[in-house]
């Protein structure tokens, strides 16, 4: 019996990007969790470990909590 390599076939889904450009070390490690149940949203960088918690109130979608994280980020004073 001859073993036959299946092609591997990508499928290919319609989703949300799971990470994020993060805006202090520019890498994309950004990752937006949701905690339902706490009704948080967490976003944290794996690469710097920039963190932020917000909580799900009328920002649901990932892309939304990233773009407060970013705005926050933006409006913090620097620390030097
Ligand atoms: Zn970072």
């Amino acid at each position: 019996m001859g073993r036959r390599r299946r092609k591997v076939v990508k499928v290919v889904k319609r989703k949300l990007p799971e990470f994020f450009l993060c805006p202090r070390c520019g890498k994309n490690t950004v990752k937006v969790s949701i905690d339902r149940r706490h009704e948080v949203a967490v976003v944290v960088c794996g690469a710097c470990g920039l963190k932020g918690e917000f909580p799900l109130s009328s920002l649901s979608e990932p892309v939304d909590i990233y773009c407060s994280f970013v705005d926050q980020f933006y409006a913090r004073p620097r620390t030097r």
